[in-house]
C-alpha cells in the first residue's frame, strides 16, 4: 500500500527471532530473512496497518514455501493469528505511509550532510587523482595561468595553499578531467571564474609553460602523455642555468615584454571595444615596463589579460566613485574623467595625472594602481 519497498533492519540476519525460527523450521537465516522479505512485501502491499483478515497460517506457509513458517515466526512473536486473520505487531512502527516518509526523510538528510560536506552543489564533481595534480601544478609552473600569481611547492601541501587547480572548461558545462583540460590557477581566480569558460570569465590562460598553448577552449603541450616530473627547484635551476647560457639566438620566454611584440590594429581595436575604460597606450608602456615574476611565452594573451584587468580596475574604481568612503571631490572626479577622456582618444597619459599622481606597480597583483 505504501510504496514499493519496505524497510529491514542491515542486521536482520543476526537477529535472536530470526535465528529462532531458522531453528524451528531447519532452514538456516538467510533463507529465513529471504522468506520474511517475500511476507512482509506481501503485507506491505495488500495490508494498510499490518492486518489481514481471513489469512490462515497454511497459507502464509503456502506463499513462503516453508511449512511450520507460520508457527515458528508466531513463536518469535513476529505474527499472530486470531479468528479474524493475521497480525503483524508494530507493523506501522516499522512500514505504512507515516513510517516510510520518516525512514525517507532521514535518508534525504543524511544525503544532503553529505553533500553538504563533499562540496556538491548539485553537479557531481570528480575528485583530480594526486598525480595528475601534481602534473598539472609541475607542467604550469606553480604558477596561476590566468594572473600569474606565483607559489612554491612547499606549500602546495597545506590546507592554505594558494594554488589549486582549475577545469578550464567548467565540468558543469562538460569540461573534461583530462590534463588537457587542467590548468594551476590561484584560489582567487578560480573563485572568481566559478563556473565560466575562460572566455566568458574574460581572462585566458597567458601565463603558459613554454611549448603549452591555449585554444579554443583546449590546453595543448608537446608530449602531453608524458608526465613532467621534474621537480621545481629542479625546473628552476635549469632555467637559470638556461638563462645564464649566452645565446642570444634563441627566441624563448622571457619575463618582460620583447621589443618585437607589437601591439597590431586588430589587438587596438579589440582593446577599444572590450575595455573601452582604458588608455591603451598608456597601459601598453606600462605592460612594457614590468617585468612578470616568470617567463611568459604568449605575449599577446598577456597583453589581453593587462587590460582586462585594467578594465576591471576602470569599473571598480567607477563603482567607487559613487561609494560615501570615496574622499576624492566631486570636482576632482570630473577632472579624473576629463583625463580619462582625452586619454581614450589620444592614447597618452594626461600631463596633469602624471603631474598629480605617481604610477605604481603592484608587484603582488600583476595589474596597474594608481596611487591615491
Ligand atoms: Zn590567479
Amino acid at each position: 500500500m505504501a510504496g514499493d519497498w519496505i524497510k529491514m533492519r542491515q542486521d536482520l540476519r543476526d537477529d535472536p527471532a530470526v535465528v529462532q525460527i531458522a531453528i524451528l523450521t531447519d532452514i538456516d537465516e538467510d533463507t529465513v530473512v529471504g522468506k520474511l522479505h517475500r511476507l512482509w512485501s506481501w503485507a506491505d502491499k495488500h495490508t494498510t496497518d499490518g492486518a489481514a483478515p481471513a489469512i490462515t497460517k497454511n497459507w502464509v506457509d503456502r506463499y513462503v514455501a516453508q511449512s511450520g513458517f507460520a508457527d515458528a515466526m508466531a513463536s518469535a512473536g513476529w505474527i499472530s493469528f486470531s479468528e479474524s486473520g493475521i497480525l503483524f505487531p508494530s507493523f506501522d512502527i516499522h512500514n505504512g505511509n507515516s513510517a516510510k516518509s520518516r525512514a525517507e526523510a532521514s535518508v534525504r538528510q543524511r544525503l544532503s550532510r553529505k553533500n553538504r560536506d563533499d562540496g556538491v552543489t548539485g553537479v557531481e564533481k570528480t575528485a583530480i587523482p594526486k598525480p595528475f595534480v601534481r602534473h598539472v601544478l609541475n607542467r604550469d609552473n606553480y604558477t596561476c595561468v590566468y594572473c600569474g600569481t606565483e607559489s612554491d611547492e612547499a606549500t602546495e601541501n597545506s590546507r592554505k595553499a594558494r594554488l589549486s587547480i582549475d577545469h578550464i572548461i567548467p565540468e558543469t558545462r562538460g569540461g573534461s578531467a583530462s590534463v588537457a583540460n587542467l590548468a594551476c590557477c590561484c584560489r582567487k581566480c578560480n573563485n572568481e571564474k566559478n563556473d565560466r569558460t575562460p572566455e566568458e570569465w574574460g581572462l585566458e590562460p597567458a601565463f603558459l609553460q613554454d611549448g603549452v598553448t591555449y585554444k579554443d577552449g583546449q590546453m595543448s603541450q608537446k608530449n602531453r602523455d608524458m608526465p613532467v616530473t621534474k621537480s621545481l627547484p629542479e625546473k628552476r635551476r635549469e632555467e637559470k642555468s638556461i638563462n645564464t647560457e649566452a645565446n642570444a639566438s634563441v627566441v624563448r620566454a622571457t619575463k618582460k615584454c620583447p621589443s618585437s611584440f607589437e601591439v597590431t590594429a586588430d589587438l587596438m581595436d579589440w582593446a577599444t571595444e572590450k575595455c573601452p575604460l582604458v588608455a591603451q597606450a598608456t597601459e601598453t608602456a606600462t605592460f612594457r615596463d614590468y617585468t612578470f615574476s616568470r617567463a611568459i611565452g604568449d605575449w599577446v594573451g598577456a597583453w589581453r589579460n593587462w587590460m582586462r584587468k585594467a578594465q576591471k580596475d576602470a569599473e571598480a574604481g567607477q563603482t567607487k566613485r559613487g561609494n560615501v568612503s570615496s574622499h576624492k571631490t566631486f570636482a576632482q572626479q570630473d577632472r579624473e574623467a576629463g583625463w580619462a577622456r582625452w586619454e581614450a582618444q589620444t592614447n597618452r597619459v594626461h600631463p596633469d595625472r602624471i603631474a598629480s599622481q605617481g604610477v605604481v606597480i603592484d608587484a603582488s597583483q600583476n595589474y596597474l594602481e594608481i596611487s591615491q
